[in-house]
């Protein structure tokens, strides 16, 4: 039997549909990544924003132009928030959670109409399956904190943090066939051993291992001199620090349930530049939230100039119904899509400024080819271009940057 994995969403969602793929190899089925022909479909949703759930509901049909006859098998975030859309398609034979992800190879035998299960535990869930450069590692899943605009603690239950030994045995076994890994989790900094606040402690523990370690994201909350020293003293940290920001407007943060205020969120910033003066500082921002005024957007405007991003990711608002912000006055369409556009904007002149003031030498993976360069990133997540004779999957030092497409060209060191 053939199995397609279909993966919308996040690295999270993306590492789960890489387990779920060993799993199922390992028990005897032929599985593929992509949307072609199969004769059942996995497909992981994502509900981080309306559009995304929209999407992913919109894969059913899909599948079922590919093949009528094929069943489908939905997981992930949306399948938590709406399981009867699911459910109510003809095509659909069971609709699972997020819980349910690492139980698909017992049930493909009995697929009917299962419930989801919210789970309790840390499900220890591994992937090794990955390409020859970087690997993505979970470390935790869930959340606690309840953004006052976010489906996510509802949809992926509280917070649970994988077992220490557990994340250092799977990092082991994925440096023999990687040269990075990313840290990944819904709220890593929540990581915690035995009760306690513990990501430091979980950082000190990859010091040794030969990859180089990214951190995909982190609340800025966790960012102590304490942290910092730590990060400095390991070899393979990658300095690029994803702070999640979402605005910088003081009245806005409060109402999205975020606990810091923009000083604080800033002097972080500070914080990490002294210890890493070049790293890559990005962020997360949330535009036209519910009640968000001009002045407002203006405030989270000047926060941004002051942070100094080196990139953005900016989404327009979206309202998920079951949330407190889904009961919030929206903000005109039209003046969010405007907002949206000013800070695109801004984030272009960032990133050409972040890139253009690169003079040390760099040190770029080389991960894929595109349009016939060697493209890869460096350790602060500069996407460098290099001649078609570059080697593949291998570090490679590179110097002068000049601005091409989303990243740069550069000279081989
Ligand atoms: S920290 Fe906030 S935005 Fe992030 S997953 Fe948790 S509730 Fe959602």
């Amino acid at each position: 039997m053939k199995i397609a994995i279909i993966t919308l969403g996040c690295k999270v969602n993306q590492y789960e549909s890489g387990a779920i793929k060993e799993e199922l190899i390992k028990n005897g089925y032929g599985v593929t990544l992509n949307l072609e022909p199969a004769d059942l479909y996995i497909l992981n949703t994502c509900a981080v924003t309306g559009i995304a759930e929209k999407k992913s509901r919109a894969h059913v049909a899909k599948i079922a132009k590919l093949n009528p006859n094929a069943k489908v098998i939905v997981c992930g975030c949306a399948s938590e928030h709406n399981k009867e859309q699911f459910l109510k398609k003809p095509n659909v034979s069971a609709v699972i959670g997020n819980a349910g992800k690492n139980k698909i190879a017992q049930i493909l035998n009995q697929v009917g109409n299962l419930s989801t299960i919210i789970p309790l535990d840390y499900e220890d869930f591994v992937c090794h399956t990955t390409s020859r450069t970087r690997a993505y590692l979970k470390i935790q899943d869930g959340c606690n904190n309840f953004c006052s605009y976010c489906l996510i603690p509802y949809v992926r239950g509280r917070s649970r943090s994988r077992d220490l030994k557990s994340v250092v045995a799977e990092a082991t076994e994925l440096s023999k066939t990687n040269k990075e890994i990313v840290l990944t989790g819904i709220d890593m900094s929540d990581y915690r051993i035995d009760g306690k606040l513990a990501f430091k402690e979980l950082m000190e523990a990859l010091r040794d291992n030969p990859c180089r370690i990214r951190i995909s994201s982190l609340e800025c909350g966790i960012v102590t001199p304490e942290l910092l020293e730590t990060l400095k003293s390991m070899p393979n940290f990658c300095p690029q620090f994803h702070l999640s920001m979402q605005s910088g407007c003081n009245k806005i943060l409060k109402l999205m349930n975020r606990h810091y205020t923009k000083e604080q969120f800033l002097s972080k910033v500070e914080l990490i530049r002294k210890y890493f003066p070049n790293a890559a500082i990005t962020t997360d921002v949330i535009v036209g939230f519910p009640t968000e005024t001009d002045e407002d957007f203006a405030e989270t405007f000047e926060t941004i100039k002051q942070a100094n991003f080196y990139e953005m990711h900016i989404f327009p608002y979206s309202k998920r119904e079951g949330t407190v912000a889904s009961k919030f006055k929206m903000v005109d369409g039209v003046v969010v899509n405007n907002r949206v556009k000013i800070l695109e904007e801004l984030n272009a002149q960032n990133k050409a400024k972040y890139i253009q003031n690169q003079s040390e030498v760099l040190q770029c993976l080389t991960e894929s080819i595109e349009d016939s360069y060697v493209v890869g990133y460096t350790e602060n997540y500069i996407k460098i271009y290099l001649p078609k004779t570059a080697p593949l999957h291998e570090f490679v030092n590179v110097k002068n940057l000049t601005l091409f497409k989303d990243g740069a060209k550069a000279k081989i060191a």
